[in-house]
């Protein structure tokens, strides 16, 4: 089950449209550099400016990377599809309207599943290709929007980024879901290569269409789309807001009208982009000056099946294996931590020993250096060693996690060769801990007096004061056995 939205006998009903700009060498349309960053208004051409008579020529590697993340979506990809135009006056769009596609797109009839305990599916209804616009800055204003601002400027670089749109069904019941549906699809597109999927560079946005309707119905109410989410975060925190204000609204006996809405995530309040009194009519129709994309369905049985392991099911494997939800999601939405995760568990043959060192001291050492996992000295062979000597009893946790350190500070040095230049090897020989614990014994008689008048619990005091006097070395299990032996004694 997902964790619905319900308030006051009201439930949420969310849908999104997810714009992800694909990451081939060159635009949809022409050879020009699909290239985040330039110098504004390098990145372009007679094609990409709408210069008269200038021919477009659809680029096959966006099909191709459409068709995989379409794949990757349970959609069904037709034989046929085809380019429209949706035409639109607006600076950003030199052409003065948009290829995009219409009735016949690339990618149709989805169903992507969100795995686990409280998972839910959402249906794909279409994803289609088109073409970014040109990025508009509105200058002169402290806001970035074009209300205020003193004026805007264009750079055309973006114009004609290959864009893949996603549509999903109104099968979202809350925010939160929003959000884990989002993160999941995003770490999707980008296993599969097709995209970065960087919200903060705008290589992923997400509106959100949102309504409210009486638990048990089966109609939908009026919607509202939130524009250009541009974090999970955010996208949670306006969906919620957005809820919360058509809840008010219904309460107080109004209507919810039909509008787009910004969101402001510093203020935390919606503001009216356009009502639908403005909504467009784009007067869409077929692309003249494209012929349709045909598809052949052995070619794309061959590019599903070359599809590499994908979030959904890498998370499933692992829960099955035993693995925590939590840690299985970590793993599933990062596929670099993923692939050291996989490599350490091959070579420790314990995958839970694997992922509580993955998940601990490794995310740590790579938050704390901003490293990625590939990048981390501390290898998979180099960890397997360390936790090598933990699980044959030659060191403790404690020892470890100083190994552990060691081998961040030092990439020439192995598990082993710290453990005998620190001495770190645990002490676990019955005579060894014997001698510690007769110092500790003669050395603390009261609380011997208080275990022996039934004060159990001084017994981790006691446990306490030998590992220090073993600077850390005890074997933990083995004195505490020993230790309990001597009191009762
Ligand atoms: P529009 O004609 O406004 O573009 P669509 O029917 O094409 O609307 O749907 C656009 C998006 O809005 C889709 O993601 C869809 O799931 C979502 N949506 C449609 N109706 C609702 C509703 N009543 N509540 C929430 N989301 C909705
Ligand atoms: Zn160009
Ligand atoms: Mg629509």
């Amino acid at each position: 089950m997902s964790t619905p939205w319900q308030k006051d006998g009201y439930e949420a009903v969310i849908g999104l449209e997810i714009h992800v700009q694909l990451n081939t060498a060159s635009k949809m349309f022409c050879s020009c550099p699909n290239q985040f960053g330039d110098e504004p208004n390098t990145n372009v051409c007679f094609v990409c400016l709408a210069h008269p008579g200038a021919l477009p020529v659809a680029n096959a590697e966006a099909v191709r990377q459409s068709a995989r993340v379409g794949l990757a979506l349970g959609c069904r990809i037709p034989d046929v599809s085809e380019f429209s135009r949706k035409q639109y006056f607006y600076p950003d769009s030199p052409k003065a309207y948009q290829i995009s596609q219409y009735d016949q797109p690339l990618c149709a009839e989805g169903l992507f599943r969100v795995p686990g305990a409280d998972g839910f599916e959402v249906r794909i209804t279409r994803a289609h290709l088109e073409e970014d616009a040109a990025k508009m800055i509105h200058a002169g204003g402290d806001s970035g929007r074009i209300s205020g601002s003193a004026g805007s400027i264009v750079d055309f670089n973006r114009v004609g980024t290959p864009l893949l749109e996603i549509v999903t069904e109104p099968d979202i019941r809350s925010p939160e879901d929003a959000r884990r549906f989002l993160t999941l699809l995003r770490a999707t597109v980008v296993a599969i290569g097709a995209s970065e999927c960087d919200m903060e560079k705008g290589s992923l946005r997400a509106d959100a269409n949102v309504s409210i309707r009486p638990i048990g119905s089966t109609e939908y109410g009026t919607k509202t789309e939130l524009k250009n989410m541009n974090s999970f975060r955010f996208l949670e925190r306006g969906v919620e807001a957005e809820l919360e204000r058509q809840l008010g609204l219904l309460q107080a006996g109004e209507k919810i009208e039909q509008e787009t809405l910004h969101f402001d995530p510093a203020s935390g309040t919606l503001s009216s982009l356009r009502s639908k009194e403005q909504a467009h009519d784009y007067r869409y129709f077929p692309e003249p000056d494209l012929l349709p994309v045909t598809q052949d369905q052995a070619s794309l049985a061959a590019l599903a099946a070359e599809l590499p392991e994908l979030p959904v099911a890498r998370f499933e494997r692992l829960t099955e294996a035993g693995i925590v939800e939590a840690t299985a999601l970590v793993l599933a939405t990062d596929t670099e931590l993923a692939a050291y995760f996989d490599d350490l568990a091959a070579r420790t043959g314990d995958i839970k020993v694997a992922s509580n060192w993955v998940m601990g001291e490794l995310q740590a050492h790579l938050n704390a250096d901003n490293l990625s996992a590939a990048a981390s000295p501390v290898t998979p062979a180099r960890l397997a060693e360390l936790i090598a000597l933990i699980v044959d009893g030659t060191i403790n946790q404690t020892a470890a996690k100083e190994v552990f350190a060691a081998l961040v500070e030092d990439p020439q040095a192995t598990a082993s060769g710290v453990v005998e230049e620190r001495d770190l090897a645990q002490v676990g020989g019955d005579d060894a801990l014997g001698e510690i614990i007769d110092a500790v014994l003669a050395a603390h008689p009261d609380e011997v007096e208080a275990f022996k008048g039934g004060r159990e619990q001084v017994i981790g005091f006691l446990v306490g004061q030998c590992m220090k006097q073993s600077g850390g070395r005890a074997d933990a299990k083995a004195l505490q056995g020993l230790l309990r032996a001597r009191l009762s004694a």
